[in-house]
């Protein structure tokens, strides 16, 4: 077994999520964590797939090829039966490419307002692809079941965490904080998966 760090770059500039995989990875030691914000230069490859398995291969096969290095990235977002998937794989750029979380959220809250109380339910997303600059290793995808709210509530988390309650719980994602996030959430789950592909990385 190797002694020194792994070098793991998670292909985002998305300060929030890059937090909450930093704390998920802490465990397992042994990886020297870097994200974009480490590499200001890099022009990452447009999000041109209709799906999250693609946009997350695509962003992690780019950046790993580019870069040199082992890479995760995640394509994820909240999907409303509903409304038909909507915004799925837009999440990010619901209310225009250049939108705000704030923004999103106004969006998807008029969107929602003809709905049924049944028709709030709703799931986040994560789709992980782990790559070496040789290619896309592995991909795998997480779920987390939920209700939207009508009304925001909470302060912490991002994009649609003020929104969202998960089945059993009462707060919404931007009340539970951080830490009860990062145990339950859709990267959670999508993590758990790869992990036994980081612990193999990390023996050879
Ligand atoms: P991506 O960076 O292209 O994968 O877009 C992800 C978008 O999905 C974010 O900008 C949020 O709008 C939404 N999203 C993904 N994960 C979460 C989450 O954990 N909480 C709230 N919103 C999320």
């Amino acid at each position: 077994m190797s002694s020194s760090p792994i070098e793991l770059v998670i292909a985002s500039t998305n300060v929030h999520k890059v937090r909450e995989f930093r704390n998920m990875l802490k465990p397992l030691g042994r990886f020297d964590i870097l994200s974009l914000c480490d590499f200001p230069n890099y022009v990452p490859p447009e999000e041109t797939g209709k799906t999250f398995e693609e946009n997350a291969s695509l962003k992690a096969d780019h950046a790993a090829k580019t870069l040199g290095r082992w890479v995760i990235a995640d394509d994820s977002g909240l999907v409303v039966p509903a409304l038909n998937g909507a915004p799925g794989v837009y999440s990010a750029r619901y209310a225009g490419n250049d939108a705000t979380d704030v923004e999103n959220r106004k969006k998807l809250l008029d969107e929602m307002q003809h709905l049924m109380d049944d028709d709030r339910q709703a799931f986040f997303e994560c789709v992980i692809a782990l790559a070496s600059p040789q290619g896309i290793k592995k991909c795998v995808r997480g779920t987390c079941e939920g209700l939207l709210l009508a009304k925001e509530r909470g302060g912490s988390g991002f994009g649609y965490d003020p929104l969202f309650v998960k089945h059993g719980y009462s707060k919404t994602f931007a009340e539970i904080g951080e830490s009860v996030k990062n145990r339950i959430s859709h990267r959670r789950k999508a993590l758990d998966k790869i992990l036994p592909s980081l612990e193999s990385l990390m023996e050879t």
